[in-house]
């Protein structure tokens, strides 16, 4: 087993060399070929030069210098397309999280497919932190049917095969745990250390939660509905044009039975609103048929993962 750890750095230069140190220390007990995969997203400090100087030092180390500042989910990606191990972990590279857990996540690889990290004891502010994070975590396990107790850790040790077939945008690096349940993967959590800050500034304050929640709403909607959008615009679409219809039908029954004027009466307007709003639903759904189809069958991308071929000429 051959392990990378995956590090997004974006202006810590005061955190790189003990990173670095403390990192390395606890690779050389595990007993496998390792690489450092250092991901500069951009840093305006000091970080690159210091992180250079390290790689110079040890071969085992690998910088990856990114143009600008991606943001931490693109360093998670570019550091995953460049990872050449069988598993890998990936972790803060502000020290918050310890390197001496790595061996406890490495441990519970052999029966699992993503070990995921919780900070139980975790030493961030209560009210801009803590709080909005321990709501998140409710919501996006319950939301996503994924049931973690800190999605929010970078800590975490993933099998190659499951990093390889992932694809981030936006904030999504918190989901891979979500995303990657559709392929069908064992999932185990396993309580690690975590530290206060203690040098550098955290890059991310309270504005980061509705990011998380909008992420939220894409994750699900993939995850329930990304072969079969029809499904879920659909419904919505023909209750709304039904109710229109009804309300229709009964201005034009009374305009026919006892003579009613339908054009000031407010219900004429629900009722035409509700039809448009049905018709563009459904619109939306055919269209999400299409762009389906147009991805899975231009990519030739399976709607179904195959964990093995049981029968005559395979093994
Ligand atoms: N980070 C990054 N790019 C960014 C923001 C953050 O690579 O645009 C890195 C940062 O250097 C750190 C990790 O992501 O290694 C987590 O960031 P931070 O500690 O600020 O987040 P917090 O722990 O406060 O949630
Ligand atoms: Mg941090």
């Amino acid at each position: 087993m051959t392990v990378s750890v995956v590090i997004p750095i974006y202006n810590e230069e005061e955190n790189v060399q003990e990173l670095h140190s403390s990192l390395r220390e606890v690779l050389e007990t595990i007993g496998s070929e390792y690489e450092i995969i250092f991901v500069d997203d951009g840093s305006t400090d000091s970080t690159l030069a210091l992180l250079q100087e390290i790689q110079s030092r040890d071969s085992s180390v690998i910088v990856l210098s990114l143009r600008r500042n991606f943001g931490q989910t693109a360093a998670f990606a570019a550091g995953f397309d460049y990872a050449r191990g069988d598993v890998i972990v990936t972790m803060d590279g502000d020290l918050q999280n310890d390197p001496n857990d790595i061996p406890k996540l490495l441990a519970l690889m052999k029966d699992n497919d993503l070990v995921s990290g919780w900070r139980k004891k975790r030493k961030d502010p209560f009210l801009s932190r803590r709080l909005p994070s321990i709501m998140a975590n409710w919501l996006i396990s319950r939301v996503t049917g994924v049931s973690l107790h800190d999605y929010g850790c970078s800590l975490k040790a993933y099998r190659r095969d499951v990093i390889k077939n992932l694809k981030l945008y936006g904030e999504m690096h918190r989901f891979i745990p979500a995303v990657a349940s559709w392929y069908g993967i064992r999932i185990a959590e396993v309580e690690t250390m975590h530290h206060p800050r203690k040098r550098g500034k955290s890059k991310y304050g309270i504005s980061r939660t509705m990011k998380v929640v909008l992420d939220l709403i894409t994750v699900k909607f993939l995850q329930s509905f990304s072969t079969k959008p029809l499904q879920f615009f659909g419904p919505i679409g023909l209750l709304s044009g039904l109710m229109g219809f009804l309300i229709s039908l009964y201005l034009t029954l009374g305009k026919i039975i006892s003579g009613r004027d339908i054009g000031g009466r407010p219900l004429l307007l629900l009722g035409a609103l509700l039809i448009i709003v049905g018709i563009q639903f459904i619109g939306m759904g055919l269209l999400g048929e299409m762009m389906v189809r147009v991805y899975h069958e231009t990519q030739k991308k399976p709607i179904y993962v195959i964990k093995k071929v049981i029968g005559p000429g395979n093994k």
